[in-house]
């Protein structure tokens, strides 16, 4: 009953911008969370690869707790202590020199563009703004980032788009280097499309992609939203392919659930800000920055999250190989990088999801019929046995 009414004020009172699952989540722990209903379930959402460390762990729960009662919210008129220190843990451990806080994805992504935009019209010339993204990407909402997210899906209803992008097939390096001109200002790319459908670049690309961009004085742009923060197995997805980046943005997994998202630049790169370019009122802030301080912290310590990530990552696949042995027909393909795995189905993804929801199983489609896991990355094999039985059970229907 209390469900109902809780779902009714929603379809009431809440903008219809998602199609929600009839489920009301209240508690989570771990890998697992709970309905108003007390039924349980296992989260291979992940909330979409924002909660890398499980709901509700402790080291998070307890820094927010402290923080809380020590100071919320202060202007970034002032210095902020935990804003620094996790600025610092973020360059330690990253190509970065500089970093810039906001609350999202597409609110990082935002600051990106508009840091290669100032830095090529200051360094080259003010007709260098072009920037080229892949298509099949994704880059967020607002009308920049849905600009450059290279899916007419998204960009449908809300012309006119922002003038300066262009589209590339990704993973291909001559339709890269012939769309280049003299006014491109950036290359701009996910090192794993998530939400295209998990899609992987050949080994070579990323880097071939950086000579270019050398070659062309032009910007590197990463965004890895959905890759960073140790979701492939590396604290960072560039890490993979042997380069780095003139720029990066972060958010889902940074915060461990609390909202945040960071932009990400060399020293060079950043020196295209100065103050009364860009800003964020909340951005970086106390509260939240606590909680990305415990959550890095966290992957960080003896290396251990990340080389369970990199194991239940090659379990989970090996898992996945395994039923698609038995199941030919209903799957064509799984692919995957540490704990962001996808399978891709003959035919459509959501019958899958809603049938694995019924059996307290959470996972989540994308592109149609490729379903993802984006499990805490403190998933272990008895959690992905678990999953591997549901499908089963949803395959052998
Ligand atoms: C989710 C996502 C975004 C958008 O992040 P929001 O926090 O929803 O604005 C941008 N880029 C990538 C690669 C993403 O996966």
């Amino acid at each position: 009953m209390e469900t109902r009414k809780i779902m009714g004020d929603s379809d009431r009172y809440l903008m219809h911008t998602y199609n929600r699952f009839p489920v009301v989540l209240k508690k989570g722990r771990g890998i697992k969370v709970w309905d108003t209903e007390g039924k349980e379930y296992y989260d291979f959402v992940g909330g979409i690869a924002v909660n890398t460390l499980g709901h509700c762990h402790p080291k998070i729960v307890i820094a927010l707790q402290k923080q809380a009662q020590r100071l919320l919210h202060v202007s970034n008129l002032y210095h902020i202590e935990p804003q620094i220190k996790l600025a610092k843990l973020l360059c330690m451990n990253s190509f970065a020199d500089k970093v810039f806080f906001c609350n999202s994805g597409a609110e990082a992504n935002e600051a990106a563009i508009k840091l290669a935009r100032k830095y090529a019209k200051e360094h080259h010339s003010s007709e260098r703004f072009e920037i080229i993204t892949a298509l099949n990407s994704f880059h967020g909402r607002t009308l920049a980032t849905v600009t450059a997210t290279g899916q007419e899906k998204f960009q449908k209803g809300f012309e006119p788009l922002m003038p300066g992008f262009k589209y590339v097939p990704f993973n291909d390096i001559n339709a890269l280097l012939s769309s280049i001109n003299k006014n491109t200002c950036a290359v701009m790319l996910e090192p794993i499309q998530g939400e295209g459908g998990v899609i992987i670049p050949s080994d070579d690309y990323l880097r071939e992609v950086r000579k270019i961009c050398d070659a062309h004085n032009i910007l590197l742009i990463l965004d890895e939203v959905q890759t960073g923060m140790g979701r492939t197995g590396k604290l960072f997805a560039y890490e993979h392919y042997g380069i780095t980046p003139d720029i990066m943005t972060l958010a889902k997994g940074l915060g461990g659930g609390v909202p945040i998202g960071a932009m990400l630049a060399t020293e060079k790169g950043s020196s295209a800000f100065q103050p009364g370019n860009h800003a964020s009122t909340f951005g970086g802030n106390p509260l939240v920055c606590a909680g990305a301080i415990a959550t890095i912290e966290t992957i960080l310590e003896d290396g251990f999250i990340l080389d369970h990530c990199n194991r239940m990552g090659k379990y989970l696949m090996q898992s996945l190989e395994e039923l698609k042995n038995d199941y030919p027909s209903q799957i064509i393909d799984i692919r995957g990088k540490g704990l962001i795995v996808a399978m891709e189905v003959n035919g459509d993804g959501m019958s899958f999801v809603k049938a694995c929801l019924e059996k307290g199983m959470l996972i989540n489609c994308t592109a149609g019929n490729v379903l993802r896991f984006t499990p805490p990355l403190i998933a272990e094999e008895k959690d992905i046995d678990r999953l591997i039985d549901i499908l089963e059970e949803v395959m052998a229907r």
